[in-house]
């Protein structure tokens, strides 16, 4: 059946055609000249979007795999740890300290708030002699984006390495690496850098690459050093068979990000956040997903009392418009909308349209026929 769908979920997010096009093409070796220039490419250019000199690892496996080779290699059990958490994502670092039998301290809060610097040093002061603290830029279940640079500072002054879940927000908002001191930023390949699933990569600190010598917990596949050795071959290499078709569709999408320019990405992604917020609040929805342009990634909506939000993500669906809804304990209570990557104010338009005619359908007592001209003209003042 001919339908068109619309892709606004909060990852994965829709690839460039051109993206696409060289995956399709027929496959090579991964040792050969014909994939290892790109290999190479993608290694050297990969900094330049974590805006960082440091050594990026790539390896083949959902973003949460970057999150665990972080935790594997700079922390030995018993070590104490900060995590700071603010939803699904950020008590994923939790999961993940408990896991490696760390000791966990965790500066916990509410599903939507916003994670303060102030907090992040008075804990770490309190506690004394945490190893390293766990931070996330944009947490994706709520869409709240926070002040790691602050958060960053407060771990360096305390002596304890910091630690960026970027998976969301890389390449999307900015992120300054060296400038703002952050040792490691673990990222994915189907958000932002606009590729499918199953690469992710992390930017590995000095000190952070001091930490993981020293580091007693068990890790193989994701050994920083190992894959470091090996992507320091002439010519680089992977340590193990690397999902190589999703680094040929990477290698193009870096091309087309630096064309672009990271400062266009990140202006368009602004304009992106305030289009959707502006159809919002036009229909009469509330926000759930703070009212501010550095929250630029995911716009989640409070769903009005009485409508079940999973219903509606559901009906947005059914409509050709695929978002999300709400993760955990925000299930059935909002619903979200992702403007990632390859996307523009025309599709956040058709996720507006597809949600208010969800909502009236609903029976929401919602104001119709003005999302989009709001949403348009947001995006373009
Ligand atoms: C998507 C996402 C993840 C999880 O990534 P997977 O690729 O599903 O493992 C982790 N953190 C954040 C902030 C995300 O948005």
């Amino acid at each position: 059946m001919l339908e068109k769908r619309y892709l606004l979920t909060p990852g994965p997010v829709p690839c460039p055609p051109e993206v696409l096009a060289v995956m399709a093409r027929p496959i090579v070796h991964h040792r050969s000249p014909d994939f290892v220039p790109a290999y190479a490419r993608v290694l050297e250019s990969l900094p330049r979007v974590l805006q960082t000199t440091n050594d990026v690892a790539l390896f083949t496996s959902s973003g949460t795999g970057a999150m665990e080779s972080a935790v594997a290699n700079l922390c030995s059990p018993g070590d104490r740890v900060v995590v700071v958490s603010a939803g699904n994502f950020g008590e994923r670092w939790a999961t993940l300290a408990k896991a490696f039998g760390l000791e966990l301290v965790h500066l916990k809060y509410g599903w939507g708030e916003t994670p303060s610097a102030d907090d992040v040093r008075a804990r770490l002061a309190e506690v004394g002699g945490a190893r390293a603290v766990f931070l996330t830029q944009c947490e994706t279940s709520t869409g709240v984006v926070s002040d790691v640079q602050a958060m960053a500072a407060a771990a360096r002054e305390a002596g304890a390495l910091s630690i960026v879940d970027a998976i969301s927000s890389l390449a999307a908002v900015p992120l300054e690496t060296d400038a703002w001191g952050v040792d490691v930023v673990v990222a994915g390949s189907q958000k932002a850098l606009m590729v499918p699933p199953g690469l992710a990569l992390a930017s590995i600190s000095p000190a952070a690459l001091e930490a993981a010598k020293a580091s007693t917990s068990p890790r193989f596949y994701y050994d920083w050093q190992r894959t470091l050795a090996a992507q320091a071959k002439e010519p680089p290499g992977a340590p193990f068979t690397p999902a190589h078709t999703l680094v040929l569709g990477l290698d193009v999408a870096l091309r087309l990000i630096f064309e672009t320019g990271l400062d266009v990405i990140f202006d368009r992604h602004r304009r992106l956040g305030r289009a959707a917020r502006a159809g919002v609040k036009a229909m009469g929805l509330e926000l759930f997903s703070p009212d501010e342009d550095r929250s630029a990634v995911v716009t989640a909506i409070r769903m009005p009392e009485g409508i079940d939000g999973q219903a509606i993500y559901r009906a947005m669906r059914d409509r050709g418009v695929t978002g999300a809804g709400g993760q955990g304990e925000l299930r059935g209570k909002i619903v979200r909308i992702g403007h990632i990557g390859y996307v523009d104010v025309y599709e956040v338009v058709a996720a507006l349209d597809a949600l208010e005619a969800s909502l009236a359908d609903a029976g929401a007592p919602i104001e119709r026929g003005v999302a989009a001209s709001a949403a348009l003209a947001a995006y373009r003042a």
